[in-house]
This record gives C-alpha cells, structure tokens and sequence, in this order.
C-alpha cells in the first residue's frame, strides 16, 4: 500500500477509536438529526441499488441505542428551540425519514411506538397512493434489472440506447454507469431504459406497492408523528433554473401535507440536498409562507440559519453487528468529517 493510503487508513482508525461522549464535548451541537429511508427485511429493487438499508432488527438497535445515550426529541420541540429558543436537554436527537416509503408506516413507525419516540417523515407529494415511480426508482429498477439481465439482453439493451441516444456503450458496467448518470431532465432516456428493460412502472406500482397511501399518512399524524413535505415531483431544487420553481416546489408540497394532516405549518426537506440554494431566497419565501416549518438538509453537522436542520445519513449498514447498532460508527464519522479529518 503506497504511504500516503498507509497513513489515511491509521487516521481514519485512530478517529474511528474517538467516543461519541468526547467528540460531543469537541464539536457541540445542540440537537442531532437523522435521515433515513427505508427500514425493511425485504431486497426491494426500487432502493437497493441506490444505497444500503436497514432491515428492523437493526433499526430498533439503532432506536435503544439513541434512547440510552441521548433524548429523542420531537419535531415540535426541534421547532421550538430552533425559533424559539427554548432550551433541548443534553444529546438531542431528531429522527427523520425521506421519500414516504409506506415501511415508514408499516415497520419505522410501530418500532418508533415501541420506543415512545417520535419522528418525521417527508413525502414527496405526487406519488402519495402510489400515483406514479418516482424518477430515481425507475432508474434504480432498471439497474437492477441490469445486473440480473441475460448478456443476449444485455446486448440488446445496449444496441438500442447506443442507436436512440449515441451513448457510446459497450458493457454491461457501462450500462450501469449510463444509468446512474440520467437526472431528472432525462425523462425520454429514463422512459426509453424503462421499455428497452421490460420495466413497466405501473406494473411496477401495482406490484410493490412503494409508497404511503394518503390513508397511511392520516394515520401516522393522527398517531401523533410529523409529516413534512419533499417537493412535488422529488426534484433536486438547485436544477431549477428560477426562483419562483423553487417557491412552487416548497409551498405547493408543504400545503398538500398541511391540507392531508390539518397542520397549519409542516416542515420541509430537500430531495437529495440544498446546498446550492440561496438561504436568503428561502428566508424570503419562509416570511410569505405561514405553512412552511423548519427546512431540512442533508449536511451532516453542518451549522446554517436558524430554520436549517442539517441531518447525518443513517442508512449506511457497516459497522452493523447482531443486537448492535452501528450509530456509534455513523456519527463518529459525521464528526470527523465536520471537522474535516476524513
Ligand atoms: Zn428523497
């Protein structure tokens, strides 16, 4: 191993040895969020080539975990101290999950009881009764289908994405790499993958059923969980090329929550993350919008304005081992890279 990779991986050992008690006392932070996605036991092809996820042996390790060596704070209370000032006892954590999976409703959520804790869970609004995929699962089936594909399929596939679009590809790695590279603008490519793959959406929908029902969703609200918005469309708003998309995309998603939950204001989280969108702009939009909450964002510990509540991942699985949770492991790397030591 040359010397320079010999030295990060000593660092990054001796920062994985540092305990959370001490990072907590060098890098202080008033409350800590999560983010999670999907809690299942089940290999979904819509999320599992995206990223990790824990099955729910691993999600209640994570939920005693944070219970025994923190205080699980509301949103409501998250609201307050952030707006108000109200003071949050030591070891505040926020749980949150993103893109309104309904195993938000059927495992994170009797999990969470079982606890008495509470969290909050974005939906992406159009897809609320599973109307729709949302772009990035359409293009997770489709690698899926991929890596399971005959190389004759294989092949295929590639003669007629080579032939509509001039992609250049020659392999099934290559194909993949394609894949993951479409963005929400690629609407025809991601359609044309969907037919050249036998990836039929609907079918898809009626299937798997992904996402929460508005039903589902009255439901966790009425359990007392909070519901928040992730755009319409789960766009990545810094794409958006004017600021009244962005206003759109906040309001529109943040009034169809507010109407389902009969909430006078939800928060919000971003698709993906915000970083390249003017705070101004969003305080702008805050100050017009009663509706709006708190703004969440995926920049681990990072500090931002008031209203911004940056969240550490939570997904991730290393580091997980039978009955215990691998939450030590995840933010003493949220530390470490806070203080850009990664
Ligand atoms: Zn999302």
């Amino acid at each position: 191993m040359p010397l320079v990779e010999t030295y990060q991986a000593v660092r990054r050992k001796a920062l994985d040895r540092v305990p959370v008690p001490l990072w907590r006392r060098l890098v202080r932070r008033d409350v800590i969020s999560l983010y999670y996605h999907m809690i299942s036991d089940r290999e979904l092809p819509h999320v599992s080539s995206i990223g990790s996820y824990k099955d729910e042996v691993q999600f209640e390790a994570d939920l005693a975990y944070l219970s025994e060596n923190g205080h699980l704070l509301s949103y409501d209370e998250l609201r307050r101290h952030r707006l108000y000032g109200r003071r949050v006892p030591g070891g505040a954590i926020h749980i949150t999950f993103d893109d309104g999976f309904r195993e938000c409703g059927e495992n994170a959520c009797p999990a969470l009881r079982r606890q008495a804790a509470s969290a909050t869970f974005f939906i992406p609004t159009d897809f609320i009764d599973n109307r729709d995929l949302i772009w990035v699962h359409k293009i997770a089936v489709c690698v899926d289908r991929v890596r399971r594909a005959a190389p004759e399929t294989i092949a295929a596939v590639i003669a007629t994405i080579n032939g509509r679009f001039g992609a250049g590809l020659d392999r099934r790695a290559a194909l993949v790499a394609w894949l993951n590279g479409l963005r929400q603008i690629h609407g025809s490519e991601i359609e044309r993958a969907c037919e050249a793959l036998g990836v039929d959406p609907a079918d898809y929908l009626r299937t798997y059923r992904p996402y929460l029902t508005q039903c589902q969703i009255e439901r966790m609200a009425a359990d007392g969980f909070t519901i928040g918005a992730h755009t319409t469309s789960h766009c990545l708003l810094e794409e958006l090329s004017h600021p009244e998309d962005i206003e759109r995309e906040i309001v529109e998603s943040c009034r169809i929550i507010a109407d389902i939950t009969g909430r006078k204001q939800v928060p919000f989280a971003f698709p993906f993350h915000g970083f390249g969108v003017d705070r101004a702009l969003l305080a702008d939009i805050r100050r017009r919008h009663d509706v709006i909450g708190l703004i969440f964002d995926t920049g681990q510990l990072r500090r931002d304005r008031e209203f911004v509540v940056h969240r550490v991942p939570a997904d991730r699985t290393r580091h997980c081992r039978p009955g215990e949770s691998n939450m030590p492991f995840l933010l003493r790397r949220a530390y470490a890279d806070e203080q850009r030591l990664l």
